[in-house]
């Protein structure tokens, strides 16, 4: 089962992708969470990605197309894998044809561009293990520390309002057109981004298991 979600940054993709994980147990992939630990761990390759992520831009499609083909030779893929964030471009979408993958069904969470503004204010993440929450959709028991590993949450510096912005925009020119594209395979399903994440999750997995 290969399952690809798209959406604008902000609208759940990575909650989604964590929940079918576990539904289908296959591995969730997503690239901003690979680029992200390259940064923390001063990579070469986190200390080229640092100034794009850090100002809303992409990274060069090369070096996030090294970064998948990669990961996917990985043995726990071998059976299936969610992507989220990947692909973000048409030229990161050839690329994975060319690879001679061909997804099964994509998802794309539809949330207007007011909405994404007021999740991306609310988005907090865990520092140490990654864990993404939301101070309204998805709170800690305490509101301060990471129910998973007790680290305080912070904010990722790409949620900053201007930021987001920038992201908005770039999703609307390079990301979005993939719909037409992965919709003239027959592939596109859209799925309404809801209040309660739990409502979403309930229509994605009922995009993917066809009864949408
Ligand atoms: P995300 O966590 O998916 O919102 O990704 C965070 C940031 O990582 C993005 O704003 C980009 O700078 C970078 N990034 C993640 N995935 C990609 C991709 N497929 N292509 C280019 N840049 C990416």
């Amino acid at each position: 089962m290969k399952i690809m979600f798209l959406g604008a940054p902000g609208a759940g993709k990575g909650t989604q992708a964590e929940n079918v994980s576990a539904s289908f147990n296959i591995p969730a992939i997503s690239t901003g969470a690979i680029i992200r630990a390259a940064i923390k761990n001063g990579t070469e390759m986190g200390k080229a990605a640092k100034a794009y992520t850090e100002t809303g831009a992409l990274v060069p499609d090369e070096v996030v197309i090294g970064i998948i083909k990669e990961r996917l030779a990985e043995e726990d893929c071998q059976n299936g894998y969610i992507l989220d964030g990947f692909p973000r471009t048409v030229v990161q979408a050839e690329a994975l044809d060319q690879m001679g993958i061909e997804m099964d069904i994509v998802v794309s969470i539809e949330v207007s561009d007011d909405d994404i503004v007021e999740r991306m204010s609310g988005r907090r993440v865990c520092p140490a293990c990654g864990a993404s929450y939301h101070t309204k959709f998805i709170p800690t028991a305490d509101g301060v520390h990471c129910d998973k590993c007790g680290a305080e949450l912070t904010m990722r510096k790409d949620d900053a309002p201007d930021v987001v912005l920038s992201r908005l925009k770039v999703y609307h020119e390079l990301t979005e057109p993939l719909k037409d594209y992965y919709q003239a395979k027959g592939k596109l399903k859209l799925v309404y981004g809801q209040e309660k994440v739990e409502d979403t999750t309930r229509l994605t997995l009922e995009a993917i298991k066809g009864n949408n």
